[in-house]
């Protein structure tokens, strides 16, 4: 049974996500979140500065990370809670995976300078305000440069998967992600898995790979999802054995994603963070 309001995936300057730490942990007190887990794409350094707020606003803050993982051919992620940010292996991985994402990031913006767009990275670095470079940058700038009308369109032109300016990057393998959150004291969760573009076959597979290799939970109640979706996510993580997180994957503020909100997680899922229900 869940008591508190808990949002356990949202974003800020760290990585893509338009607010700062603190104006995050502001924006989650100010709607009522009691539990908030800040889980920037392959970085933790945000946290400090959200727990340090989060204790002003009595807010349970959860370290959180969102680690961009490579399963057959596919960017999977997988989300860490509940560890030590100081942890060696920890460290080891993301700076790793900083190292990965400054390369890919270098190379989409060669992609892009070949078909006119030019100083992309420059431009996607200064959006990124000195946080980890995403694909959200670069969806930014173009739509800057009218290059495309929405960040839809960016994706769905320059970024995503086999389009103009895509870049596969050999991000860590789900074992080895699995294997540095349990290091560092932390629970896996496989990331909103309706969110792949994948047949309900393949996200099978996933999720019982994922289970079989040390995974502790997966993302039950997210943003803007159909009742139906939200009770699919539910019969998968029962049939494997994986209990169930919350999270909206608040990057900006806008209409149609908001901190803690609509998260409820059905009842006869096990709730990833029990003991702090
Ligand atoms: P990266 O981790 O650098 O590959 O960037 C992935 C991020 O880009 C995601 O976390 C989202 O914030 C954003 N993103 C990916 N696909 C889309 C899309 N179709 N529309 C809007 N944002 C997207
Ligand atoms: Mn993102
Ligand atoms: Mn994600
Ligand atoms: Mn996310």
């Amino acid at each position: 049974m869940m008591t508190k309001n808990y949002d356990l995936h949202c974003h800020s300057t760290a990585s893509d996500g338009t607010l700062s730490p603190t104006e995050l942990v502001l924006r989650a007190a100010e709607k009522g979140v009691s539990v908030l887990a800040l889980t920037d794409h392959d970085t933790v350094a945000g946290i400090a500065e959200a727990r340090a707020q989060a204790a002003k606003n009595g807010i349970e803050l959860i370290s959180g990370v969102e680690i961009s993982t490579l399963w057959q051919g596919r960017s999977i992620h997988i989300v860490g809670l509940d560890f030590d940010i100081e942890h060696p292996a920890m460290q080891q991985l993301l700076a790793n995976q900083a190292q990965l994402r400054d390369q890919r990031a270098r190379a989409i913006g060669e992609k892009l300078a070949k078909i006119g767009v030019e100083n992309a990275y420059e431009q996607a670095k200064q959006l990124a305000q000195g946080g980890e470079v995403t694909r959200a940058h670069y969806a930014r700038y173009l739509l800057q440069m009218e290059k495309v009308s929405n960040i839809q369109q960016a994706f769905k032109k320059y970024l995503g998967s086999g389009k103009l300016a895509y870049v596969k990057a050999e991000w860590v393998a789900i074992p080895e992600a699995i294997q540095v959150i349990h290091a560092a004291g932390g629970q896996a969760v496989l990331a909103h898995p309706l969110r792949y573009n994948m047949t309900n076959k393949w996200i099978r597979r996933l999720a019982e790979e994922f289970a079989a290799w040390g995974g502790d939970a997966m993302e039950v109640a997210g943003s803007g999802q159909a009742a139906t979706q939200r009770q699919l996510l539910a019969f998968w993580a029962k049939t494997f054995g994986l209990k169930g997180s919350v999270g909206s994957d608040f990057h900006f503020p806008c209409g149609w994603v908001e901190l803690g909100r609509g998260l409820n997680m059905p009842d006869d899922v096990e709730f990833v963070l029990a003991e702090k229900a």
